[in-house]
């Protein structure tokens, strides 16, 4: 049994003192509650990275970064190495997130490049895909994630260090949410493509996230859907009782 991630994308939000309220709170509750049957990962803006680290310290809670760059260093301005999120305290790190593909024009090649870095500096990465709405309107969203899934992937590394999360870009951020059939129907072919690539035992040990407006009003329904091993969590992450609320949906 793949144990559920429950996982928070912080995006562009916060400043320290509120981000590290929000950890400690999450920190707090999950001290509370004892030991639970899933995981979860946080993942704040890089300068929020070290502060929180701090407030989850001795907390089963684990840290992404949302993005690191290709190469371990060098003149990128701007840029954060997956060495240096490693080095901060995380464990994970966000690649291909839609936000990224369309704001910064990444494509499979440079998330699988990215992927590919983070794994080598020890972290697993969580790499994002998933339809706009004219290709799921187009009857294309399967192709779409096919070729997500195959060119951004890392295809060469252990299956049980990285995370797949589909994401329809429709549904980030909107309030809209894919039906569980459709969910279904994608992660049943996510699995599939998975078992092509690694067989059955490798693609057993992948999970893969949905994400798109999980909230605690539908987080039962979503979590419960064949193969989805957990979310990837916007908007709702960044309130300590809407996403533990998510997290403790999971069962
Ligand atoms: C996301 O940013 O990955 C996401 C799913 O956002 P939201 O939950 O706000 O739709």
């Amino acid at each position: 049994m793949r144990r559920k991630l429950i996982a928070g994308n912080w995006k562009m939000n916060g400043l320290r003192a509120d981000s590290v309220a929000l950890a400690g709170a999450l920190a707090g509750r999950l001290h509370r509650a004892g030991p639970q049957g899933w995981d979860m990962l946080i993942c704040p803006p890089a300068p929020l990275l070290v502060p929180v680290a701090g407030a989850i310290a001795g907390s089963p809670i684990v840290l992404g970064g949302q993005d690191c760059h290709s190469e371990p260093a060098g003149a990128h301005t701007g840029d954060v190495s997956a060495a240096m999120l490693k080095d901060a305290g995380c464990s994970h790190v966000i690649v291909g997130h839609s936000e990224r593909r369309g704001d910064h024009g990444e494509d499979d090649a440079l998330v699988r490049a990215k992927a590919e870095a983070a794994l080598a500096a020890g972290l697993s990465p969580v790499v994002c895909v998933g339809e706009t709405e004219p290709e799921r309107e187009a009857g294309g969203a399967l192709s779409v994630i096919q070729r997500q899934i195959e060119g951004s992937l890392p295809w060469q590394a252990d299956p049980a260090s990285f995370v797949v999360a589909y994401e329809p870009v429709w549904a980030i951020g909107t309030g809209r949410t894919a039906s569980s059939v459709d969910i279904a129907e994608v992660h049943a072919h996510i699995r599939a493509l998975l078992t092509q690539r690694l067989g059955e035992d490798g693609a057993r040990q992948v999970r893969v996230l949905y994400g798109g407006s999980v909230k605690p009003g539908n987080a039962a329904e979503i979590l419960a859907v064949a193969n989805v091993d957990g979310a990837l969590v916007g908007g709702a992450s960044l309130k300590a009782e809407e996403f533990w609320a998510i997290a403790t949906a999971s069962g």
